[in-house]
């Protein structure tokens, strides 16, 4: 039984971010254009074509459950944040849930709080 193996083959069936965007808020004017997940490593950039994951309604937030891929240092940044029509932004760090905001122009990078979470705590 190899763990890790599971967890790569799991993520390899999710379906790439980028055909989950725009992600637009039904009944609403909000739309979520673009995401882009700081590797929790090496604090690279990484773009929706290389996220898998997708989005799931739940009551008024749009659920983010994906992982974000690394090829330099071959991480795998797990990413769960829950994404409000109005701009709420909650991502989930190591201690729990972060508030913030997202903005409807700007790329987001969910985990850059997250990652400044964990260096400001050692
Ligand atoms: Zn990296």
């Amino acid at each position: 039984m190899n763990n890790e193996n599971n967890v790569l083959t799991y993520i390899d069936s999710l379906p790439p971010l980028c055909h989950s965007l725009p992600y637009v808020f039904k009944g609403t004017e909000a739309k979520i254009e673009n995401i882009v997940v700081k590797c929790a490593t090496c604090g690279a950039e990484i773009h929706s074509s290389n996220i898998r994951g997708s989005f799931s309604l739940l009551g008024q937030s749009a659920t983010l459950l994906a992982y974000a891929l690394c090829y330099a240092d071959r991480t795998i940044t797990p990413v769960e944040a829950r994404f409000g029509s109005s701009g709420e932004l909650l991502t989930k760090g190591p201690e729990g849930w972060i508030q913030g905001r997202w903005c409807r122009e700007k790329p987001i990078s969910v985990l850059t709080k997250i990652k400044e979470f964990i260096q400001g705590g050692k």
